[in-house]
C-alpha cells in the first residue's frame, strides 16, 4: 500500500474538510486528493479490510484539491 502521508500528518478531506490522518483509512487519489472514510463510502467506495484495499473506488468526479494558499 502506498503511503501518501507521514504517520501523524493530517490533511483535509477534499469533500468535507475534516482532517484525515495517515492512520485513517481514507481514500487517496491523484497526487494529493484525500477523501475521509465517510465521504469515500458516501461516494460509493467499498473497502476490503482483508485486502487492505479499495475494491470499489469512490466517485471523485468534480472534486478538486484545494490548497489554503490558493486564492
Ligand atoms: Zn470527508
Amino acid at each position: 500500500m502506498d503511503q501518501l502521508w507521514e504517520d501523524q500528518e493530517e490533511v483535509p478531506c477534499v469533500a468535507c474538510g475534516n482532517p484525515v490522518c495517515g492512520m485513517d483509512r481514507g481514500f487517496a487519489f491523484g497526487t494529493e486528493g484525500v477523501l475521509c472514510w465517510k465521504c469515500a463510502v458516501a461516494r460509493g467506495g467499498e473497502y476490503d479490510a482483508a485486502e487492505d484495499n479499495w475494491t470499489t473506488t469512490p466517485d471523485v468526479a468534480g472534486l478538486t484539491v484545494h490548497h489554503e494558499w490558493d486564492e
